[in-house]
């Protein structure tokens, strides 16, 4: 039976739907379109209304799998992998794909190595070429200077994830239509030898940065940590959050999970301010898709202006105290 359809997996958090399901629906129609082929949306949890699944279909899926049951409540790896491997051998897809996200990231690979096929993580492109059908993987490489496309063309079925936050999910078209099939949990899928007995939250991990609507960040021109208190008025005011630049934050002046860019995490906010930041390649890999970007910076050559909306040539430490006295002035008014 030769291969057929793309599969993209979907999330849920506490019985509701996670966003990167409908961004990887925006990237799988795509695919779909251009093979002819079905758009399937997989979803391995709890169990979710059928009203709340169709959210599914209007954003883009022609059919939904689930597999739900309160003993697939736990993310356990070994479990959903033996449904996953179990659907993809019976079903045969041709394209599986998964987030980036703490679950899809360790999924997806455990299932392909069982299934002996590739996986490319963290891609920014895909594309289907043309002549041959196969999955043309786009994903930074050497550090973020080159682009690399990989493809996988012996083996079914190739396997990507996707950064979360890098596409923006189709709007929903309530007149799409499309059948939802429950597949019972089978009780030699589930996996008794991991238990999960609590769940501790890092204070530091709590930031959740892709979230907001507005992200002011700070790099290596804030000097020292105690100015990114700037940083904080400013967002407060805006009612954003603060990132940072990988230099910031490896100097300690900012969390690791405030990291924005290549080896930190992809925001796509309305308004992204960014302060002190040159504009590396790296940095930019995480915020360029910003809807409005403005940028702070004294040196008027800086990379961040080629990305930027709006410009600052300027010291910070003058025109963040002068933005926060005015912003101040106005929300008092
Ligand atoms: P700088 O490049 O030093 O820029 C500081 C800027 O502040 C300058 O443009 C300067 O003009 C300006 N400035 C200084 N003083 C003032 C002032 N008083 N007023 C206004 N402006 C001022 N970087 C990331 O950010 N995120 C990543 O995820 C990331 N991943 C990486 C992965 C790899 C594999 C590698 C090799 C690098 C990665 N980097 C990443 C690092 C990246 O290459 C840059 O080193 C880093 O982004 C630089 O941070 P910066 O812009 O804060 O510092």
């Amino acid at each position: 039976m030769e291969h057929k359809g793309v599969w993209t997996i979907a999330e849920a958090h506490e019985g509701r739907l996670r966003t990167v399901s409908f961004e990887l629906l925006a990237r799988g129609r795509k695919l779909a379109d251009d093979l002819g082929d079905e758009l399937v949306s997989v979803l391995i949890g709890v169990i979710i209304p059928d009203e709340d699944l169709m959210e599914l279909i209007h954003r883009g899926a022609d059919r939904v799998i689930t597999v739900s049951d309160e003993q697939l409540e736990d993310f356990i790896v070994e479990t959903y992998s033996n449904v996953l491997c179990s659907l993809v051998r019976q079903r045969r897809p041709e394209i599986v794909l998964a987030a980036a996200t703490f679950n899809g990231r360790t999924l997806l690979p455990h299932a392909a190595m069982r299934l002996h096929v590739g996986l490319t993580a963290d891609c920014t492109g895909l594309a289907i070429d043309e002549k041959t059908h196969d999955l043309l993987q786009t994903r930074p490489a050497i550090g973020g200077n080159i682009l690399a496309t990989i493809k996988s063309p012996n083996h079914r079925p190739q396997m990507a994830t996707v950064r979360p936050k890098s596409t923006r999910p189709l709007e929903k078209d309530l007149s799409r239509k499309g059948g939802i099939e429950h597949v019972l949990l089978r009780e030699e899928w589930l996996d008794r030898r991991v238990r999960k007995l609590g769940v501790r939250v890092d204070k530091d991990e709590d930031v959740n940065i892709q979230e907001a609507d507005i992200v002011v960040s700070g790099g290596r021109g804030m000097k020292k940590s105690e100015n990114f208190i700037l940083l904080h008025r400013l967002a407060k005011h805006l009612g954003g959050m603060v990132g940072a630049s990988r230099d910031a934050v490896d100097r300690g002046w900012a969390k690791y999970p405030q990291q924005v860019g290549l080896s930190g995490k992809t925001v796509t906010p309305k308004l992204y301010i960014a302060v002190g930041i040159s504009g590396s390649i790296q940095h930019l890999a995480g915020m360029k898709t910003s809807d409005i970007i403005v940028a702070v910076n004294n040196n008027e050559d800086a990379a961040i202006f080629q990305v930027a909306d709006f410009g600052i040539v300027g010291d910070l430490f003058e025109v963040l105290p002068l933005l926060n006295e005015k912003l101040s002035r106005e929300v008092r008014i």
